[in-house]
């Protein structure tokens, strides 16, 4: 099992996906969005490491919380720390809990289709956020 990098957990998020959720922001990302509230998560360093099964005993603590809701991954960028979402997410589905996956996109690779499959096997709902649908303003907004 690996261990993600960690910048906070939010126990009780109500607006990153359905119900009451343990939301889990990874550190690191390579976007410079202009509007940014978290730019603290920017820099892959730092944060503290934490296993998916640190996380998932986290989550049963407040257990009686999260009916109707789950576990979200949002960051800092998901994708950066794919593996370890994977793994994350595997757990939780095993256990019965709802994941949600809350990225940008941006480190998509199309060359290993096969990782993300795999990510999605195990996630239930995607918040695609997409920053801007022209390319110049994208640039502009994102960095
Ligand atoms: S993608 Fe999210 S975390 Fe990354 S810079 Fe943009 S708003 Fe901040």
């Amino acid at each position: 099992m690996s261990e993600g990098r960690i910048h906070s957990l939010e126990s009780f998020g109500t607006v990153d996906g359905p119900g009451v959720r343990l939301v889990v922001f990874v550190q690191g990302c390579p976007m410079r969005c202009r509007y940014c509230h978290n730019p603290d998560t920017w820099r892959s360093e730092g944060g503290q490491t934490m296993s998916a099964a640190e996380i998932l005993q986290t989550y049963k603590r407040n257990e009686a919380f999260y009916r109707g809701g789950g576990i979200t991954v949002s960051g800092g960028e998901p994708l950066g720390q794919l593996k370890f979402v994977t793994e994350l997410f595997a757990a939780a589905k095993q256990a019965g809990i709802h994941t949600c996956l809350d990225t940008s996109g941006i480190l998509f690779d199309p060359s290993h289709p096969e990782e993300f499959d795999s990510l999605l096997a195990v996630t239930d709902l995607v918040l695609l956020d997409i920053k801007q649908i022209d390319p110049a303003q994208h640039r502009w907004l994102t960095g």
